[in-house]
């Protein structure tokens, strides 16, 4: 498995090698600013006492607050931590938000826990953290695993510690506690903005045929998106297994059969298939919706889409990249593919302190610009230097951090 802060160093150091950025400038994001580690003891509901570590990667705020979201899983790590941390800082600012990045995250299964330990878990996080947090320090959000109403704790225990009641310290919140309308598919509508934007140019029918890789947030709206707008999804997965229907999948269905299955398996109107058979099925589009190093060295070669749409964080490796790039498979980084999740997250906190609330269409109507206009520059930066879109978007979100760091 690739430490995933070694693959983001490696994507840095290919953009350095094509763009004038001084040395300094490299060298001082070769670091984050911040990284904590903090052990969180939690009261279980049979009387024990459980420690958990937990962590806070700071990794740059020269375009505002430290932003990014919180990861529960069992597998996170600080390495894993501060390479979204990293692609944090480069996505808000090829989206051109206001905002530095930042990750954190708890190594824990959620799914283990009752709800009560959840909360105590999640309060103890900003407990330990508190300090170093702040609507202008460092903002919080949803990741993997952590819902709006994790992050109703988070916000409910920060006021209780500090005062403040803005909200503005943690988006991703429900509707009720001060969160943003649309934050829950932003990611998803924010990707397919993206993809509409770059369609045309990137030579793809109007009917693509898509497959998507994971069934949680990012996954499952995409499903809903791209299906609602004329788009056949053709397979689709969880952690578990997949689904495969070279006609299309009903996606409502399909939902429905999930919620009261628990499972994918067993669908009757498709073709169980596994997740490597997934992503090496011939599409038009395939969008890696789940985790890091999906596609690496071992399986570029047999990938057969035409375009590649990172919905996840780091879901191709840096060797894949070159090997996509050599078979002319187009790959839309996850730096600018979901943006959408944290542009909506900035609406967020910019509405809590103004004490506002934006209709859902209002934030998409506000979104799509955004999005639009980062996907056309990213392809510019890309044709200037006539290299791929990953390094275009890198290039774009470095120039602008460069900027605002006066080295
Ligand atoms: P989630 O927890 O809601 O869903 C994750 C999904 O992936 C689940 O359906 C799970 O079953 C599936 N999965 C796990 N391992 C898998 C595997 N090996 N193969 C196939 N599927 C697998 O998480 P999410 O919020 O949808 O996040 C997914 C990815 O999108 C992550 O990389 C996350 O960092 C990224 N992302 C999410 C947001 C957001 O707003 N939710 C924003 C930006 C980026």
């Amino acid at each position: 498995m690739n430490n995933p802060f070694d693959n983001a160093m490696t994507q840095l150091d290919k953009v350095a090698k094509i763009k004038n950025f001084s040395d300094e400038f490299i060298a001082r994001l070769r670091q984050p600013d911040r990284d904590i580690r903090v052990s969180i003891p939690v009261k279980m509901d049979d009387g024990t006492l459980k420690i958990f570590e937990g962590y806070r990667v700071e990794y740059n705020n020269a375009l505002g607050p430290y932003k990014g979201g919180i990861r529960y899983h069992p597998d996170t790590e600080i390495n894993e931590v501060k390479a979204l941390a990293f692609w944090m800082m480069l996505k808000c600012a090829v989206a051109g938000i206001p905002m530095g990045g930042g990750k954190g995250g708890i190594t824990v299964n959620p799914k283990e826990l009752s709800k009560r330990e959840l909360e105590r878990l999640s309060r103890g996080w900003v407990q330990k953290l508190s300090d170093i947090l702040g609507p202008y320090k460092d903002v919080p959000a949803p990741d993997v695993n952590t819902t709006p109403e994790v992050m109703d704790f988070m916000n409910d225990e920060y006021q209780k510690i500090t005062g403040d009641k803005t909200g503005a310290v943690i988006t991703g919140k429900s509707l009720g506690k001060g969160g943003s309308e649309g934050r829950g598919t932003a990611t998803a509508q924010g990707g397919f903005f993206v993809f509409e934007a770059l369609k045309k140019e990137l030579n793809l029918p109007d009917k693509c045929k898509v497959i998507i890789q994971g069934f949680g947030n990012a996954g499952l709206n995409a499903a809903l998106i791209w299906n609602k707008a004329g788009y056949s999804i053709i397979a689709i997965s969880d952690s578990k297994s997949g689904v495969y229907n070279e006609n299309g999948l009903n996606i409502e269905k399909l939902i429905e059969y999930k919620k009261n299955t628990g499972s994918l398996s067993g669908f009757l109107e498709g073709k169980e298939i596994t997740n490597e058979e997934l992503l090496e099925t011939e599409c038009d589009l395939l969008i890696p919706a789940a985790f890091e190093n999906q596609i690496t060295d071992k399986n570029a070669d047999k990938i057969k889409t035409k375009t590649i749409l990172e919905l996840a964080n780091g879901p191709v490796t840096p060797e894949a990249d070159e090997i996509l790039f050599k078979k002319g498979i187009t790959v839309i980084p996850d730096i600018l593919a979901n943006s959408g999740g944290v542009t909506v997250s900035y609406f967020e906190w910019d509405q809590n302190l103004k004490r506002e609330h934006w209709s859902e269409k209002e934030v998409f109507n506000k979104l799509k610009p955004i999005l639009e206009d980062s996907a056309k520059q990213t392809l510019e930066k890309a044709k200037e230097s006539n290299t791929d879109l990953r390094r275009g978007a890198f290039i774009l979100a470095l120039e602008r951090i460069e900027e605002k760091m006066h080295i």
